[in-house]
């Protein structure tokens, strides 16, 4: 019901009884206002007539279940703090409890507490169209045209209800809990996130290597990556972080981005960001890179790499693995390790940066940085990847040498200057550390060389003149057992020289 209202003195119209003029529809108001301004020269305006039916219909809807009583409504709040039992970090806490816990005390006691003094008019109650939020009816006039506002409760319980910024923050985050129907789901244990990152949107830490048309997993790391031995996003499993994901129709991960399990805070977004942003947002998360410090992962240790399994890590990189045995600490100072790689380990941080000779990466702790050998005199620093597969293990210096001085002697690997002192066996075809010595091939003096170690399986000395003949040379004279060539005259012999 409207009625019209004289601006000037404020006061409604009346009929030709002394009542007051009543419309059921606006339009028929707003058309007697356009009359009625041309008549006088005053100006008019429309406006809802105002009774207690509203509170009426409100408070039905909360007998009837339509509408929800937010829980913390009836919750008194102290401030705390908690203390990180590992970083020894203060942070806000709150404790709450509900508010019949304080029937009986003293005034003193009452007074620690925080009250949520909600307007009983507002008719608060959990948003229907969106759970996560809360809905009230901002004035009487709203209320007879059955208006309700919807809000975050956050903001409503800082411009309602004088509720400072933290303790708001606080209960918004208890409301999402509580309320949230939002398809938003989240993995916590090791297994459950990995299985996500594996079967979830492709990123350097998951989904499809598009190359080898192979999927990340557990295996992947080990066998094409030359890397850790379990798929790295496992250090999130039970750590201060959750991930938070999104599924179609299909069963189909489509999105997904680590949270924070102690305040509503999200990292990047991989995947379908525009779903999952928005429905973060509508639990109440916002972004903040800024929230991982002093946080923790947890610590995996790969037994056959001797290093730690570490994820790349979106935002802060930068981490303490020494002060615990459980967690790694994602922190800004302090910090000895870098989560940087894709390849499931860290990188060593002593305080400087150096490149990779071979491939130019940062290598930020001279323990890390390997020695590789690019010629005798040219030893240069290189990360651990290319140590291991740009350069191999010379068996004389037992250092790194880079896979372009690289030769074969005696079937094992050597620095290309190292082998330049090898012989070379035509026998066996191959470069050995053996003695090698002339042997006689053929009649035409034809001359091959052959290892030590292996000379009597192709040859033998001649005891005439001392050399070396092949097998296919010998001659055995009756009465002297050691070998001749059989191009050398048995001179030696009593019955040769008697044919003489
Ligand atoms: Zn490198």
């Amino acid at each position: 019901m409207y009625q019209i209202i004289e601006i000037e003195s404020n006061m409604p119209i009346l009929d030709e009884y002394g009542n007051v003029m009543r419309f059921n529809d606006p339009n028929s108001a707003i058309e007697l206002i356009r009359i009625l301004t041309q008549k006088t020269y005053k100006k008019y305006k429309p406006e809802v007539i105002v009774d207690d039916s509203w509170k009426l219909r409100e408070q039905k809807r909360f007998n009837s279940g339509e509408y929800i009583e937010p829980k913390w409504i009836n919750y008194v709040y102290q401030k705390t703090t908690k203390i990180d039992s590992l970083t020894q970090k203060e942070s806000l806490d709150y404790i709450m409890y509900h508010k019949e816990f304080l029937y009986g005390s003293s005034d003193d006691e009452k007074s620690k507490w925080i009250k949520i003094n909600v307007n009983p008019e507002h008719f608060l109650h959990v948003s229907n169209l969106d759970n996560t939020k809360i809905a009230f009816t901002d004035n009487a006039q709203k209320g007879m045209l059955d208006r309700q506002t919807q809000m975050n409760v956050a903001s409503y319980l800082v411009n309602h209800c004088n509720i400072d910024n933290d303790l708001a923050r606080y209960i918004a985050m208890y409301h999402s809990n509580e309320y949230s129907t939002s398809q938003v789901l989240f993995a916590e244990s090791s297994d459950d996130i990995a299985n996500v990152y594996i079967n979830g949107p492709d990123s350097c830490m998951g989904g499809i290597d598009h190359g080898r048309n192979v999927r990340k997993d557990d295996e992947y790391y080990s066998k094409y990556q030359g890397g850790s031995f379990c798929q790295p996003t496992r250090v999130y499993g039970n750590s201060d972080f959750k991930l938070a994901y999104l599924k179609d129709k299909q069963g189909r991960i489509t999105a997904r981005t680590l949270v924070l399990k102690d305040s509503l805070h999200y990292l990047r977004i991989y995947g379908d960001s525009d779903r999952l942003r928005s429905a973060l947002k509508d639990m109440g998360y916002f972004h903040d890179y800024g929230a991982t410090l002093g946080k923790k992962i947890r610590k995996i240790w790969d037994e056959s790499k001797d290093e730690y399994v570490l994820p790349y890590l979106d935002g802060m990189q930068t981490i303490d693995s020494k002060s615990n045995d459980t967690f790694h600490i994602i922190t800004d100072s302090d910090f000895d390790m870098k989560c940087d790689k894709t390849n499931g380990f860290g990188t060593q941080y002593n305080g400087f940066y150096i490149n990779c000779a071979e491939c130019d990466d940062e290598i930020d702790d001279s323990d890390n940085a390997y020695i590789v050998y690019y010629g005798r005199n040219d030893r240069r620093e290189c990360c651990s990847y290319c140590a291991r597969n740009e350069s191999f293990r010379c068996q004389s210096i037992h250092e790194y040498v880079n896979n372009r001085y690289y030769s074969e002697v005696d079937g094992e690997s050597y620095a290309d200057w190292i082998a330049e002192d090898a012989n070379y066996c035509d026998f066996q075809e191959m470069a050995t550390f053996s003695e090698c010595y002339p042997v006689i091939c053929n009649e035409n003096g034809m001359i091959r060389h052959c290892a030590e170690n292996v000379i009597d399986d192709f040859a033998f000395k001649c005891r005439i003149d001392n050399q070396y003949y092949h097998h296919e040379m010998m001659a055995i004279d009756d009465g002297n057992d050691l070998p001749r060539s059989m191009f050398n005259e048995p001179i030696d012999m009593p019955e040769y020289k008697e044919s003489e």
